[in-house]
């Protein structure tokens, strides 16, 4: 049986929707290589919410929840059909503990990225929230869940950050946080040594943890993503360099 891949990718700032730069390069060139799944579900760090919800709607809106940037990024759409009956079968994957929604569409996590992957939005894609009130090895346990979905026709595609604090960011400081570096060096190396319990126990870290995920939003989707991964299957990075 083909596995449709799982991606964790840290998508950074929204005007990554409208740059041509290393970061949207990168995605447009695996978005060339990626086998054309059947549909997209999408575990969005800004469908931000107080119970598991899956978006149902057969038509996406999206939805531009950011502010203060350029008119250009308020004129992309990206006009992805959804998935309601995929929605459907991955609420029931997801047993109890999920909902149906109709309120949503695509927000800026999925379509600043997407975008790029897959320009001509001629993928369905639905969306799945990112429950608040969830521990690490809550989120792991629905990414776990979502398995048989990948043997299904549906990539598992995960729009977040490791490292998120915007309160914290300083643009005249071009070389960042040593924090900062510690902590995404630290995820990369257990994400990639498949040390799954080291993500899940992230504040073992300390300091760092602390610093680079103050809210979980942006870091949880990567549980969901590792939590859908098999024992047998190698992750890889993509190459910035
Ligand atoms: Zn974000």
């Amino acid at each position: 049986m083909q596995r449709t891949p799982v991606l964790f990718v840290g998508h950074g700032s929204p005007m990554n929707a409208i740059e041509n730069n290393p970061y949207t390069k990168t995605w447009q060139a695996l978005g060339q290589a990626l086998p054309r799944p059947k549909a997209i579900l999408s575990v969005s760090a800004h469908w931000y919410t107080m119970s598991t919800l899956v978006s149902n709607v057969r038509e996406n809106r999206t939805i531009y929840d950011m502010y203060g940037f350029p008119d250009a990024l308020y004129r992309l759409s990206y006009p992805a059909k959804g998935a309601p009956e995929t929605a459907a079968r991955t609420a029931a994957l997801l047993g109890g503990t999920a909902a149906l929604s109709g309120d949503w569409g695509l927000d800026h996590g999925t379509w600043s990225v997407l975008t790029h992957l897959f320009p001509k939005a001629d993928v369905p894609v639905f969306q799945l929230s990112v429950n608040r009130r969830l521990t690490m090895r809550e989120h792991y346990a629905l990414g776990q869940a979502l398995r048989p979905l990948r043997e299904e026709g549906v990539m598992i595609f995960a729009s977040g950050n490791v490292v998120h604090n915007l309160s914290l960011v300083d643009w005249k400081n071009p070389n960042g946080f040593s924090w900062a570096d510690a902590f995404d060096a630290y995820i990369r190396d257990a994400v990639l040594a498949r040390e799954h319990e080291k993500v899940i126990d992230y504040l073992a870290l300390g300091e760092p943890s602390r610093l680079s995920v103050p809210t979980m939003d942006h870091f949880a989707p990567l549980l969901y993503a590792l939590g859908a991964t098999q024992k047998e299957e190698k992750p890889w990075q993509t190459d910035l360099s």
